[in-house]
C-alpha cells in the first residue's frame, strides 16, 4: 500500500510503499476513502506529541472495512466506518471497566497501529464507528476529530435549555461547534478576530458574529455575555481573557490550548462562580450524535478536498491557518 510517512520531525512527509496490513485478533483493515487534517497533525509534525518515528499519521479517517481478523464479531466486510483517535483501552482498569476507555492510561490509538494517510489502515474493531447511510465520506471524516471534540466540549459544558453559547475561534473545530450548539437549539454567538469569519458564522447558525480587536472577554460581556464558552482557538491569551465574558455560573471549556493558561480576571471566576474545563474526545455517544446530526442534514462541515499527493502543501495550509474550514485528503 501507499502511505504518507513521517520519517523525521519538521520535514516533508514521505510517500512510501509499505506491506499491506494483516489484521490480528480483534483488528480490521479499512480501505481509506478520506482522512481529514487537524492542527494536532501539525503538532505531531513539530514533535509536540511523543510518537515513535517512522509513523503514518492521520486521525480523521473513514473508509470501508475490507478484512476482518479472527475474533471480530460486530463489523462486516463492506461496512462504512471511521476510526477515532482512541480506539480501545487495555480493558482492566476502572475506566475500561466503566465503559469509558478514553480515560484509560493505556489506550490504543493511530500511534500504535498507524493512521489514515494510507490506502489501507489497521484498526481495532472496537475503535471503529459505523457511518450512517447517506453520509458522504469527506463530510463524515470531519466528525471523527473536529466534530467529536466539539460535541464533547459542548456536552462537557452541560448546557441547559435557554442558555447562551459563545464559540471562540472559527476554524476546523469552531465551525463545527457553532453548528452543533445551534443544531441542539442553543442561542449561539461567535467571537473571532476575523470579520469575514464573523459574517460567515451566521451562515453556520450563529445569532451573532462578534469581531474582536482587543480584549475578547470585554467584547463578549458588552454583547451580553455567555453561559458557556467553547474555546476552540490555540491562543492561550484569548482563552484566558474570555473569562470576563462569562455570566454567573458560566463554564469555559477549552479544547485547543496546549500552552500555559494564565487567567487574570479572578474576580469573575470567584464571584460569578465560573469554571474552566479542559476537554477532548469523551463519550463515544458524542461522536455518534455528531454523525447523526450530519446525516440528518443539520450539521454540514465545510471542507476543502485534496488528493493525498498534495499532503505536504495541505500541512502548510493547516499550519498557516489558511484552511476554510477543514482540509480532507483522499487517495489519488
Ligand atoms: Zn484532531
Ligand atoms: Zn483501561
Amino acid at each position: 500500500m501507499r502511505a504518507a510517512v513521517i520519517t523525521a520531525l519538521n520535514s516533508a512527509w514521505e510517500f512510501q510503499d509499505l506491506p499491506d496490513p494483516q489484521p490480528g485478533h480483534g483488528q480490521v483493515v479499512v480501505r481509506i476513502k478520506a482522512c481529514g487534517m487537524c492542527f494536532s497533525d501539525v503538532l505531531v509534525h513539530r514533535g509536540h506529541w511523543p510518537v515513535e518515528l517512522p509513523i503514518v499519521p492521520g486521525h480523521e479517517p473513514v473508509g470501508e472495512v475490507v478484512a476482518l481478523g479472527p475474533g471480530c464479531s460486530t463489523l462486516r466486510v463492506g461496512d462504512r466506518v471511521g476510526v477515532a483517535w482512541m480506539q480501545r483501552g487495555e480493558g482492566r482498569c476502572v475506566h475500561c471497566q466503566s465503559w469509558h476507555p478514553v480515560a484509560c492510561e493505556h489506550t490504543q490509538t493511530w500511534m500504535n497501529l498507524g493512521g489514515g494517510y494510507a490506502d489501507l489502515m489497521l484498526a481495532w474493531e472496537s475503535g471503529c464507528t459505523l457511518l450512517p447511510d447517506g453520509l458522504g465520506y469527506t463530510d463524515a471524516a470531519v466528525a471523527f476529530c473536529a466534530g467529536f471534540t466539539s460535541m464533547s466540549g459542548l456536552r462537557n459544558a452541560d448546557p441547559r435549555p435557554g442558555e447562551r453559547v459563545c464559540v471562540l475561534g472559527v476554524g476546523g473545530l469552531g465551525h463545527m461547534a457553532v453548528q452543533l450548539a445551534a443544531a441542539v437549539g442553543l442561542e449561539t454567538v461567535v467571537l473571532t478576530t476575523s470579520p469575514d469569519k464573523a459574517e460567515y458564522a451566521k451562515e453556520l447558525g450563529a445569532a451573532e458574529g462578534i469581531v474582536v480587536s482587543g480584549d475578547p472577554g470585554k467584547a463578549l460581556a458588552d454583547a451580553g455575555g455567555a453561559d458557556v464558552v467553547l474555546a476552540t482557538t490555540t491562543s492561550a491569551d484569548l482563552v484566558a481573557q474570555v473569562v470576563s465574558g462569562l455570566r454567573y455560573g458560566g463554564r469555559l471549556v477549552t479544547m485547543g490550548v496546549t500552552g500555559p493558561l494564565r487567567v487574570e480576571d479572578m474576580m469573575t471566576l470567584l464571584f460569578k462562580q465560573c469554571s474552566i474545563k479542559g476537554s477532548t474526545h469523551n463519550n463515544r455517544s458524542d461522536l455518534v450524535e455528531v454523525l447523526n446530526l450530519m446525516a440528518a442534514g443539520k450539521v454540514r462541515p465545510r471542507v476543502e478536498t485534496y488528493p493525498f499527493s498534495e499532503i505536504n502543501d495541505v500541512l502548510k495550509r493547516v499550519e498557516a491557518g489558511q484552511v476554510r474550514y477543514r482540509a480532507v485528503l483522499q487517495p489519488d
